[in-house]
């Protein structure tokens, strides 16, 4: 069975869909089989790894929606990892999801499908609460919130956590919140530190290492169709793989997550 993890966080341009791209690159690099699924309309994961959403018949919308069987929508990508991308479309599946039974069942039903192909499963959440997002929650196993380190970056977090409070409670009892992961961190001032330290104290959070570097690459990376992964070495990359890393050790039952208290102690 594959582990599955659903990266979420309301907020946009805090590097879900970058994580979601460049942890698969990474795992995959690692000889995992993995399967990113892009479950925002704006389609940024199917793009970013060199998929035209406009050019696409059918997308996970299909999926949610139609009836039509994942296999036969998954794609594959220069990276190794095969993808179950979105379009545009998938913005109208929020209401049409709402009026069926069990809504929030209906991706993981979906993953069930394929799930034994892969190793990890990892989902990009839209910026939002709604439907699509607790479709994403309630078919993980695990959640990860990458937090931009920025002023108010804690705003909205609150409201994050109950949310996958209620999941617990109605549709995944077993869904665990693994931790915040620091993206577009700064290193060179204490800034970046004393909002981690800051969301971490006042919601009790987990943060995981290591914090992934602002750096330029993401965006080339993105515009390339390729994640930072592959290109030449750079910090991004190193932060990524390292991630991972801490990953699979926890999921073997290894080690204990890394968190960025411990990595920088
Ligand atoms: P979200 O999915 O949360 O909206 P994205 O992953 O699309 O966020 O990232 C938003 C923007 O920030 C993108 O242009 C992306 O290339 C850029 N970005 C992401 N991570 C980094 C980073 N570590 N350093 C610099 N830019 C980054
Ligand atoms: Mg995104």
């Amino acid at each position: 069975m594959a582990t599955v993890l659903a990266v979420a966080n309301q907020k946009g341009g805090v590097a879900k869909t970058t994580t979601v791209a460049s942890l698969g690159a990474a795992l995959s690099a690692l000889g995992r089989r993995v399967l990113v699924v892009d479950l925002d309309p704006q389609g940024c994961l199917t793009f970013s790894l060199g998929h035209n959403p406009d050019k696409l018949e059918q997308s996970v919308h299909e999926v949610l929606v139609g009836g039509v069987e994942t296999k036969d929508v998954l794609l594959g990508t220069a990276e190794g990892m095969s993808l179950l991308p979105a379009t545009i479309d998938l913005a109208g599946a929020e209401a049409m999801l709402l009026m069926k039974p069990g809504r929030e069942y209906t991706l993981k039903r979906a993953l069930a499908s394929v799930e034994d192909d892969y190793d990890v499963v990892i989902i990009d959440c839209p910026p939002s609460l709604g439907v699509l997002t607790l479709n994403g929650l309630t078919a993980a196993r695990s959640v990860l919130v990458p937090l931009q380190c920025e002023t108010l970056a804690h705003r909205g977090v609150g409201q994050l956590l109950r949310t996958v409070n209620e999941v617990k409670e109605i549709t995944n009892p077993d869904l665990e919140l693994l931790g915040a992961l620091p993206t577009l961190y700064d290193s060179r001032t204490t800034h970046s530190r004393d909002v981690l330290a800051d969301v971490s104290d006042r919601y009790d959070l987990p943060v995981l290492a290591p914090p992934v570097p602002r750096t330029v690459r993401f965006a080339e990376a993105s515009a390339s169709g390729a994640t930072v992964l592959a290109g030449r070495k750079n910090k991004g990359a190193e932060a990524y793989r390292a991630l991972s890393e801490n990953l699979l050790r926890y999921w073997s039952g290894e080690a204990e997550l890394e968190t960025f208290e411990t990595a920088v102690a």
